[in-house]
């Protein structure tokens, strides 16, 4: 069995997918994660990482370390560039994930697939998350390779898993943590009901792995960061990162009734 997750930047994988990929390493599964860009144009949150930094060599060596605490395979990089948000959004640059065609995109993605013939595929849920705008680029090019790969390889995945937040899970983060990226965001948008969740992993036991995996992004996680502290005093920490969500993005073939506890069910 193989199980290959598709995301931006360093780090998307392991808040909301760490322990779900943990949990598949663990049980043999071939776990892969490709990695559009080595998030070169994230900020650096932790002071006592020098700014002159080569953020890009840091991140992915971040990541690497990440894959390591998690089980899963070496991450693989297809090497476009983080567009970055904010005042650091690189307009200008051919090569920022914003600026790639989505075709091209697709095409570097989809050789993958033909190559690890993943039964099961993830990747953020249509908004990207918290609309970033590199997530949303990513999630296209995914759903779109998890289709198109139908034409081009004999098996072609079976199902494709969007990262979803539900209503509660984005105003629980809302109140913990007053700034960050979902600070303002409208949950009835940006979140989904309960309901329509495809597959609820509990992912306890793998939240040493997962927190092992956050901490390894330490240029991210650090104390200037919106993540900083959120763990400290927040009550039912575990019960909150230890349970991963997933609407369905495409399916070939039956699905049993959702939501299933495990993303292989029924394969
Ligand atoms: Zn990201």
């Amino acid at each position: 069995m193989s199980l290959l997750a598709v995301y931006a930047h360093p780090d998307d994988e392991a808040f909301g997918t760490g322990g779900t990929l943990a949990r598949y390493a663990a049980a043999g599964v071939d776990v892969h994660l490709i990695c559009a860009t080595r998030g070169e144009s994230g900020k650096i949150t932790d002071p006592e990482i020098d700014a002159g930094t080569d953020l890009g060599a840091l991140r992915e060596q971040e990541l690497r370390d990440a894959c390591h605490a998690l089980g899963i395979a070496e991450p693989i990089f297809l090497g476009f560039h983080d567009s970055g948000r904010h005042e650091r959004t690189r307009y200008d640059d051919p090569k920022a994930l914003m600026n790639v065609d989505e075709f091209e995109l697709e095409a570097a993605i989809r050789p993958w697939i033909s190559e690890l013939g993943p039964q099961v595929m993830l990747t953020f849920d249509p908004h990207g998350g918290y609309g970033h705008i590199d997530h949303i680029r990513i999630q296209r090019a995914a759903t779109a390779a998890f289709w198109s790969a139908g034409s081009v390889t004999a098996r072609p995945p079976r199902r494709l898993y969007y990262n979803a937040m539900s209503l509660e899970r984005m105003r629980q983060i809302q109140e913990t943590r007053r700034e960050g990226p979902m600070a303002h965001l409208d949950p009835g948008l940006y979140a989904v009901s309960e309901d329509s969740f495809a597959a609820v992993l509990d992912v306890s036991p793998w939240l040493g792995a997962k927190e092992k995996a956050i901490r390894s992004h330490r240029s991210q996680v650090g104390p200037r960061s919106s993540f900083a502290g959120s763990r400290d005093g927040q009550e039912g920490w575990r019960a909150f990162m230890g349970r991963e969500t997933f609407s369905l993005g495409g399916v070939r073939g039956a699905f049993p009734q959702p939501p299933v506890d495990d993303l292989f069910a029924g394969l």
